[in-house]
């Protein structure tokens, strides 16, 4: 299953003008999230300014709530955000009827509660992994790198699910030698291996102090895991439901 594109339209800005983008709802997983308009409110650091005699409607910044609500009707689900807006010139036609150029609030969105799953969550998936998906989930907007580093954690959830320990001792095993390890024990899973260390990278690359990964990269990196769950747990199982029709020449009922 692919991620959800409207989380990448989401990490981006979305101008006043144009709808906002609809996730798939994390409660019922049929209906997705419509939001209503968002309301501003102008920032002590720019509202004083619009006395000033060069003042442009671009100067204005503050934040936003938005509320958003699942189209499912038998869930409902309601949904609050937050963010960050700014004024600037508007990507729509210019009116050549108006006296200015026209502007747009964009919107930079920093949190969704509940949160919207980053990636779906295999059903066979053991509960660690579900609890390392969420928390990935919880701050994708607020900070990608915290959200590539629970991803990255994630992978180490698995590994530990797997039983793949580490070393005999008990001693502590980096990311890498533990994928090495769990790899070696099938030779088909070189492929999924690459996947788990890439989403490893990311991670780390998440954790450094000056961070930048963006929203977009982690949703690379959750798209990886998410091919390697599914190649996982649930490749197996089409498998072997595969081989039952195969051997019975028809359905399996
Ligand atoms: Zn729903």
């Amino acid at each position: 299953m692919a991620i959800d594109p409207a989380l990448s339209a989401l990490a981006a800005n979305t101008e006043s003008t144009e709808p906002w983008a609809r996730p798939s709802c994390p409660n019922c997983r049929s209906g997705y999230i419509g939001f209503a308009e968002p309301s501003e409110d102008e920032s002590h650091e720019s509202a004083p300014h619009h006395g000033h005699e060069a003042f442009e409607p671009d100067w204005i910044r503050g934040t936003f709530v938005i509320r958003g609500q699942c189209e499912n009707r038998e869930c409902q689900l309601a949904v609050h955000g937050t963010g960050d807006y700014f004024v600037d010139y508007s990507t729509q036609q210019v009116d050549f009827d108006s006296p200015g150029p026209l502007y747009s609030s964009y919107y930079k969105l920093t949190h969704l509660h509940p949160p919207m799953l980053l990636m779906p969550i295999p059903k066979s998936a053991p509960e660690e992994i579900r609890e390392g998906v969420l928390r990935a989930s919880r701050v994708l907007f607020a900070d990608p790198g915290l959200a590539a580093t629970a991803l990255r954690a994630t992978v180490e959830r698995f590994l530990t699910a797997e039983g793949v320990t580490g070393g005999p001792s008990g001693k502590f095993q980096t990311a890498d030698v533990r994928i090495k390890q769990w790899s070696a024990q099938d030779p088909t899973r070189l492929a999924v291996a690459n996947l788990l260390l890439a989403v490893k990278w990311l991670g780390n690359a998440g954790t450094h102090e000056d961070a930048d990964l963006t929203t977009t990269e982690v949703l690379e990196g959750a798209a990886m895991l998410d091919e390697a769950f599914h190649r996982v747990y649930t490749g197996p199982d089409l498998d072997a439901r595969a081989q039952v029709i195969n051997t019975a020449k028809g359905p399996s009922r």
